[in-house]
């Protein structure tokens, strides 16, 4: 019988495993059930994938994402393993082959969806060769969470696999750690005895960055042609129409950007959405509705023109970028703006107060970390609950850039006072006018030459004020008053400082202070975003890649299915000159070897000559 290391390495093409993977794969393949939590990218897959080739079966993966089910089978394929899937996108006929291939023993795993494995009929099937099932795999397990995004009310009648099959393991795998929604997990799907595999949520390969908005569109472009020219990425934006025009505008720049979101239609969201991930480069500028089950691995960036709504969605929608554990950036780029539009979306929907309230906290939790001066990974983790993260990641601007901070306090309290002196009832447009001492129709039409905070701030610009003013909204001192369109209201919290009896230091923002950028020196992901960077201006690579998309159109399967961006940039630092050689890179296998071994050998071999 072979080893979990064999299969590694025979099957999959990689050295070593990662993390918990040994640990989660020994415990299943001895018949154990196990509740795996491990962030996106992580390596889930492995984690049942190798249990069910070695025990003797069929292994059954549960998913929802039955979009993702064609691409996952294909990747299997691509490796030797006997995979097919069932869901409603089959026709009656490949369906009744691939249940006869299941019925004979003839498969290493089968994909279903949850409403195709629950039906009366499968399940009593199941039942007649339950002595040859490897394993239930049930994998994005928080959609039998009510409290989740995802819920799938489907996924609570799965204890029905634990009643009906007690002798077959169970793995429940997901990327969504926090405690309640594990509570939930366990206590629907009947795991109190599994075992509970928890990795840190710590994503170390991407880099974070938040930026004060400033003209985001030309922000945007500038982050796009210094770091991202040929990469793939997508771009967020909360509105639909802001969608459209943000991809129309970057396609008159020349980018090859498609919009996605849920107004479009179904039939141009499949297109945009294959285009992305069959294609190198296409950039998606999309709503929030993009994402769920987009399994891309080679996600280069993400970027935000507008707030997530939360911490999590912040941690979920920059969580797309770098699956495939290269070097990967997320960038934001925020103002006052944004949080009183957040606010007024807040406060018109139709949640109930209590519910209000809460995404109200949440989004307060957002802003605090967008003006953090410390170090972005590990406020992130955190605010997860995940202590003991060392700072000075060498991949967030905190940390690479370390922020200035300036002694505020009288700055702090003559923006308060204007607050409170103009009656609360005006935004900071206006606010900034009066500290400026400026005449302009309003502060006549309101008298506000006779405030006593009228003209006393000229010290600081008026971008310089309006960050005091975003940063103490961030800090809860001010609150943005959506149904006074956008007035700022003093806090309890503003009454210490107005008092003195609080000193207040604020971070200088970057445009206002340029620092000298001031490099930690880095550990692999600096080494692998060197590497990746150079390798974008190489002949040889851009020729592994047109031969990766040669070979997937063929075979009608995304490029990433034939080879990950890190086994071609394997092979591009290693040049191997046989098959043998080129055998023992990270991510080739024997199937692999066997099938395209030549292929990428030729191509390496005319580039020599
Ligand atoms: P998840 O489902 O947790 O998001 P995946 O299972 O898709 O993650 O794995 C993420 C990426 O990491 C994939 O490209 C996969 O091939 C790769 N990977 C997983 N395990 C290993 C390993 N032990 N060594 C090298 N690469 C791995
Ligand atoms: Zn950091």
């Amino acid at each position: 019988m072979s080893s979990p290391h064999q299969i590694l390495q025979d099957v999959f093409g990689y050295a070593a495993f990662r993390g918990e993977q040994q640990a989660v794969v020994e415990h299943v393949a001895a018949g154990g059930d196990a509740l795996v939590l491990m962030p996106t990218g992580g390596g889930k897959s492995l984690c049942y994938q190798i249990p069910a080739l070695l025990r003797e079966g069929v292994g059954i993966v549960v998913s929802p994402l039955i979009a993702l089910m064609q691409d996952q089978v294909d990747a299997l394929t691509q490796l030797g393993v006997k995979a097919a899937f069932l869901n409603s996108s089959l026709d009656a006929n490949t369906a009744r082959t691939v249940f006869g291939q299941l019925m004979r023993g003839e498969l290493d795993l089968l994909y279903v969806a949850p409403e195709r494995l629950l039906s009366a009929g499968f399940l009593t099937a199941l039942e007649q060769i339950q002595d040859q099932l490897a394993l239930f795999a049930i994998d994005e397990a928080h959609c039998v969470s009510q409290w989740g995004h995802d819920f799938r009310p489907e996924y609570r009648a799965l204890t029905v696999l634990h009643e009906r099959f007690p002798n077959v393991p169970r793995i429940a795998l997901t990327a969504t750690a926090d405690a309640p929604t594990r509570r939930e997990i366990v206590e629907r799907l009947a795991l109190e005895q599994a075992r509970q595999f928890v990795s840190s949520f710590d994503r170390p390969n991407i880099r974070y960055r938040v930026t004060n908005k400033n003209n985001a569109r030309q922000q945007l472009l500038a982050f796009l042609s210094a770091e991202h020219p040929n990469d793939a990425g997508i771009v967020y934006c909360l509105s639909r129409k802001k969608v459209e025009e943000t991809a129309a505008w970057l396609q008159e720049q020349g980018w090859d950007a498609l919009p996605y979101h849920a107004g479009l239609d179904a039939s141009i969201r499949h297109q945009n959405q294959r285009r992305f991930l069959r294609e190198e480069g296409v950039v998606m500028v999309a709503t929030v509705a993009f994402g769920m089950g987009i399994d891309k691995p080679n996600v280069r960036f993400v970027a935000h023109l507008d707030l997530p709504k939360s911490m999590e969605g912040y941690y979920q929608e920059t969580g797309r970028a770098g699956r495939d554990g290269l070097p990967a950036n997320t960038w934001m780029a925020y103002g006052l703006g944004d949080v009183v539009s957040m606010r007024q979306m807040v406060q018109s929907g139709d949640a109930p107060e209590e519910r209000k309230r809460v995404e109200l906290l949440k989004l307060d939790a957002l802003l605090g970390f967008c003006e953090s001066t410390e170090c972005r990974h590990q406020t992130l983790l955190r605010y997860f609950g995940e202590e003991n993260h060392a700072g000075n990641c060498g991949e967030c601007d905190n940390c690479l850039t370390p922020v200035a901070t300036w002694q505020a306090t009288r700055e702090a309290q003559m923006a308060l006072s204007c607050v409170y002196r103009s009656g609360q009832r005006f935004g900071t447009g206006h606010l900034i006018d009066v500290l400026l001492g400026k005449t302009t129709v309003r502060i006549e039409q309101f008298q506000h030459q006779n405030l006593s905070t009228f003209g006393i701030g000229k010290e600081l610009t008026d971008k310089q004020w309006s960050s005091v003013y975003r940063q103490l909204v961030a800090a809860g001192l001010l609150t943005v008053d959506v149904e006074g369109y956008g007035s700022l209201q003093l806090t309890e919290a503003a009454r210490p400082v107005l008092r003195g009896e609080r000193d207040i230091w604020l971070r200088r923002d970057a445009e206002v202070v340029k620092k000298p950028r001031e490099r930690r020196t880095g550990e692999r992901a600096d080494e692998l975003r060197a590497a990746y960077a150079s390798a974008n201006e190489d002949p040889l690579w851009l020729a592994l890649k047109a031969k990766r998309l040669e070979l997937a159109r063929e075979q009608g399967v995304p490029p990433y299915v034939i080879f990950h961006d890190s086994t071609l940039l394997e092979i591009l630092n290693h040049l191997p000159q046989t098959l043998e050689e080129m055998g023992k890179l990270s991510g080739i296998g024997q199937a692999k070897l066997a099938r395209y071994g030549n292929e990428f050998l030729q191509v390496l071999a005319k580039h020599e000559a």
